[in-house]
């Protein structure tokens, strides 16, 4: 059995005293057994991811994004492996697993652009003789804390703008599917990153709590389910971290009855399905505005029925398993939870068998019509392969539905009126908005987050919000007096 530990100050770490399994979703078989890290090894690594800081901080901005630029060219020549470590473990097909890989690569590629991204400002002349500027240092130690459902794409929302920016860093990945972001961990040691400035421990509560809590981790990133995300928001702002902390989402698309239906159903059905459901900008509910939703019926059942479902390395497959056997149960469960609320379930794919693959954690795509707003399967993030659709009657409805859910991690209006299109970019409470795109996942120069219970904190991961999560600001105000002008002053100084 492969045994996966931590990896600290550039080298795999030994063994620790607790162990979890890791299995292969696919043959719902044990691949791995990873460790699980003690509060005190993780106050290890923040010791040694500390004394890094010293110096990683002084090394030159251009020289931290000289040893990016080797990171990505190794990632991109071992894509294909990362590929294959990400479907082995979570189960997507490989083409997506890629596909997270390189808009991973992106934030890679934004951070080589440090150098430009760490200038401050400066005013000359503030007052006579006095001249005024502004820095952007980095924070010291800071933490990653990642879910199972992007392996390598979330974890390069975060490290590689955090480390660009003079930080250290100490990766907790989801203790589902470590074993991408510890190749990743190699491939930044093969690049020349000094030894402890990116480090990963492996663990569940109590090496988060740990990371939360010591006085040497100056700020937590963390993607996940709601609920966490808001512990992790509360108790690590109470030890006076900063904090960014990504929560869960119940995504809408809002189809229009004048939408081009082919190109809205092709887009629903990569959304909704691709993944299992497990993207956290997965399309989970259609709003059908008017008699549209006649029409999207018709023209998504065949193509449910159509879907490919099998083991993600399988080429040509769409849908791979989800990620465990408890999460197969809960999604299953919500499902005969609809049934019973009384939505329609048109499409059930509890059924599904994979031949040679009776173990693996398989569900097929479900589609729910007629669910309305009081029902459970509209209001809870399910979190795999179910649609839901709900009749509205006008477009007033369907927005107000969407800016009434406790959630705002995106969504995508389908229309082909500007107007509507325009109001609905404008009065949304979401944070990310698609028009004719259904996962409208901002690129890495721009910064990604949802509003209400989607994200806890005030700033976006990665693009510019990245930059200023990981930097903290300095302003310098100087003079050069002569030896002559040195009266006292006793009111507030102002400029002359
Ligand atoms: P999760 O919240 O169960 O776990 C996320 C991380 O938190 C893992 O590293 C896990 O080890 C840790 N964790 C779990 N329970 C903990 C506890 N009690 N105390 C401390 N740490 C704990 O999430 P998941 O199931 O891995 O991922 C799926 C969820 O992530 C979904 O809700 C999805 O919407 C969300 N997600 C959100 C975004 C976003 O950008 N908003 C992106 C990806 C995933």
């Amino acid at each position: 059995m492969q045994q996966i530990n931590h990896y600290i100050n550039g080298a795999h770490s030994e063994i620790s005293e607790r162990s979890g399994p890791v299995f292969e979703p696919a043959t719902g078989e044990q691949k791995a057994s990873v460790s699980l890290a003690s509060a005190a090894e993780v106050a290890g690594v923040i010791e040694l991811a500390k004394k890094a800081h010293t110096s990683w901080s002084q090394v030159s901005p251009l020289n931290r994004s000289r040893v990016l630029f080797k990171f990505k060219a190794l990632v991109e020549h071992n894509i294909d492996e990362l590929a294959e470590l990400i479907t082995r473990e979570h189960g997507k097909v490989l083409d997506d697993a890629k596909g997270e890989i390189i808009r991973g690569l992106e934030v890679v590629e934004f951070a080589c652009g440090i150098p430009h991204l760490l200038k401050g400002e400066h005013t000359e002349q503030v007052g006579g003789g006095v001249d005024a500027w502004c820095v952007n240092q980095s924070l010291g130690v800071v933490a990653g804390i990642s879910p199972f459902n992007f392996p390598v794409m979330v974890p390069m929302w975060m490290f590689p703008i955090a480390i660009a920016a003079g930080n250290t860093f100490i990766m907790k990945p989801s203790e589902k599917d470590p074993s991408s972001v510890m190749r990743l961990a190699e491939l930044l040691t093969e690049a020349g990153l000094p030894d402890g400035v990116f480090n990963v421990i492996n663990g569940d509560k109590e090496a988060v709590d740990t990371l939360l809590s010591h006085k040497d981790i100056q700020a937590v990133s963390f993607v996940g389910s709601t609920p966490i995300a808001e512990y992790i928001y509360e108790t690590a702002s109470k030890h006076g971290k900063r904090v960014q902390a990504l929560g869960g989402a119940k995504n809408h698309m809002l189809l229009m009855p004048d939408a081009d239906i082919d190109q809205a159903v092709g887009a629903l059905m990569g959304a909704a399905f691709g993944s299992a459901g497990e993207r956290c900008m997965a399309i989970s509910v259609v709003l059908a505005v008017g008699d549209s939703g006649d029409a999207l019926v018709e023209k998504l059942l065949p193509q449910i029925a159509a879907l490919r479902v099998g083991n993600g390395v399988t080429p040509e497959m769409d849908m791979g398993p989800l990620i465990s056997a408890q999460h197969l149960a809960k999604v299953n469960s919500y499902v005969d939870t609809g049934v019973a609320e009384g939505a329609s379930l048109l499409a059930d794919g509890r059924q599904l068998s994979v031949a040679d693959h009776e173990q693996g954690y398989f569900l097929g795509g479900c589609l729910f019509d007629n669910v309305t707003p009081e029902m459970t399967i509209y209001k809870e993030e399910i979190f795999g392969p179910v649609l839901a659709i709900v009749r509205v009657k006008d477009y007033a409805e369907a927005l107000a539905l969407i800016n009434e859910h406790e959630f705002g991690n995106g969504t995508a209006i389908f229309t082909q009126s500007g107007e509507a299109a325009r109001h609905f970019c404008h009065h949304v409470q979401v944070g990310m908005v698609g028009v004719n795109v259904p996962i409208p996942v901002p690129m890495a120069f721009h910064s990604f987050g949802g509003w209400k219970r989607s994200l806890f904190g005030p700033l976006h991961m990665h693009g510019p919000d990245g930059v200023r999560f990981y930097t903290k600001r300095k302003a310098i105000t100087a003079r050069w007096p002569k030896s002559n002008d040195a009266k006292a002053e006793f009111v507030m100084p102002t400029m002359k």
